[in-house]
């Protein structure tokens, strides 16, 4: 049962800077704790979808003209905005998508950074002049905004994963349709709304458009289809990510994917062992382990693995689950039942295929207890598929080289740790392991604005961050200027 107070708030779409309601009414935005109603949220459709990308194209011309002062102005303000919402904001989090006060905290700290960092953006160079063989010739690759680009965001880091599916795109002179989940439809989508119009940001130039649990298709197709769409950029899903790159193979529209993980630590046996069990413990749940970057496989060398182990899942039973709102609360709830019961039955298929539970393995109400596996079974569906909560699973090796072989051998490739005293070895292995991003001597959360974040194989292709979404948010054009009439020609 879920209860409506009289104060809940019901929000409308964002579209042409006007707040619009849908035609398809509203659903309700539950929080995963306590059942009780955040918010009512329009349930969009294709036509409001639409309307949205009408209004982005509407607003591009204006928009891609914009002096880079004005760009860089609007998102300083939008980071100062942000920042003076902090405690309503963390709270927000908490209610809606069940983050921790520590999680909230962290990403309130990374936004306003992300934010200012693209506004750096405005002044990236636009192009470069390239000698040219032909003489007199001036020639030039110029890059320029690409036009209207739909972002698809998720729920689980909400507020960092909803700005850098719209910061660079913006700043760099495009126009943005919005996308959330609809588990997260206003801290990962309409709260942009209210910071950007109040920073100043033009009608029309950012777009939300939200929708009710199993109800994306319809506007996820309208995005894909709508050749006004120039671009697309998804966070979420291997499966769903699959999907919208084979729809947008056909429209021959680029896309940026940023999808799942399946990502290990290697513990050397000349690791500081303190350090390299409280690395883990963090990597592995925090957020109860529902980031993509998670780490979700330790592997250890034989000399140090009983010991690793054992104070592993000593202080993974140390992680209290409960009340996000709980300040000590460290494994809050999974986002809702559907993933709750998929965490569960992962667990209990690979016990009854013969893994050993060293920590956990229950669910306490909504919330499942940060969780220690060993001995794994390789046709587990464990071994193979992201499980998306609080799960680590710990297998011992006879050395580093095996770790690196086991590590590889997944069809993702997002992010990986290694811990070793030794730190040109670790490097020498990062370098082995196929990853999008490995980290010697820490665990594998983690980000930074500046940084080309992104995966390999399954995790997807294309870079949030640093001067890569340059690349990902403009056109690249060859231009050339000659004097006069130019060169001759044979006929
Ligand atoms: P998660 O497991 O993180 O919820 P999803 O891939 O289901 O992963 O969700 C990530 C984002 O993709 C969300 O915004 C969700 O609404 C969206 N999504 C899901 N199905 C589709 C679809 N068919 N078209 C477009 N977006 C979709």
């Amino acid at each position: 049962m879920t209860s409506v107070q009289s104060d809940v708030h019901e929000y409308q779409h964002f579209i042409g800077g006007e707040w619009t309601a849908g035609e398809g009414g509203t659903f309700e935005d539950v929080d995963p704790f306590t059942g009780d109603v955040v918010a009512l949220v329009p349930r969009g459709t294709r036509a409001d979808a639409e309307r949205a990308i009408a209004a982005a194209a509407a607003a591009f011309p204006a928009w891609s003209q914009t002096v880079p002062a004005e760009r860089q102005r609007i998102f300083l303000k939008a980071a100062d905005v942000l920042e003076s919402r902090l405690q309503e904001i963390v709270s927000l989090l908490a209610r809606e998508t069940g983050a921790s006060f520590g999680f909230g905290m962290f990403q309130m700290g990374f936004v306003p950074n992300l934010l200012r960092q693209a506004a750096a953006l405005a002044y990236a160079p636009a192009g470069q002049i390239i000698p040219s063989d032909h003489p007199g010739t001036l020639a030039m690759g110029l890059r320029k905004p690409v036009g209207v680009v739909a972002a698809i965001a998720p729920w689980n880091a909400a507020l960092i994963l909803s700005a850098r599916s719209i910061a660079a795109p913006l700043v760099l002179g495009n126009t943005v349709v919005l996308k959330p989940s609809e588990l997260s439809p206003v801290v990962g989508g309409l709260i942009w709304g209210e910071i950007f119009a109040e920073a100043g940001l033009p009608a029309g130039v950012l777009n939300i458009v939200t929708h009710a649990p199993g109800e994306a298709g319809p506007i996820g197709d309208e995005l894909v289809e709508n050749p006004a769409v120039r671009r697309l950029n998804f966070t979420g899903s291997t499966e769903t990510g699959r999907r919208l790159a084979e729809a947008c193979g056909r429209q021959l529209k680029r896309v940026v994917l940023e999808l799942g993980g399946h990502n290990p630590l290697i513990v050397l046996a000349d690791a500081d062992l303190d350090y390299a069990v409280n690395a883990s413990i963090f990597g592995a749940f925090l957020h109860q382990g529902q980031i993509c970057m998670s780490s979700r496989r330790i592997f250890v060398e034989r000399p140090i693995a009983d010991e690793f182990t054992a104070r592993f899942a000593e202080k993974a039973k140390t992680l209290k689950a409960g009340d996000p709102k709980e300040q000590d609360t460290i494994i809050g709830p999974l986002i809702n039942e559907s993933a709750l019961s998929m965490v569960k039955g992962r667990v209990d298929e690979a016990v009854a295929k013969g893994a050993k539970v060293l920590a956990g393995g229950e669910a306490v109400g909504p919330c499942y207890q940060a969780t220690v596996l060993t001995d794994v079974p390789q046709d587990s569906d464990f071994a193979h598929h992201e499980t998306f909560g609080p799960v680590v699973s710990v297998e011992t090796v006879d050395s580093a080289e095996e770790a690196v072989a086991r590590a590889n051998a997944t069809s993702y490739g997002l992010s990986a740790g290694i811990f070793t005293g030794d730190t040109n070895r670790g490097f020498a292995l990062a370098l082995e392991l196929d990853s999008g991003i490995a980290h010697v001597n820490d665990q594998s959360v983690g980000d930074e604005p500046q940084m080309p974040f992104g995966g390999v194989k399954d995790s997807g292709f294309g870079r949030f961050g640093g001067q890569a979404v340059i690349d990902e948010f403009t056109e690249l054009r060859w231009i050339t200027v000659q004097g006069g009439s130019g060169h001759p020609f044979p006929f």
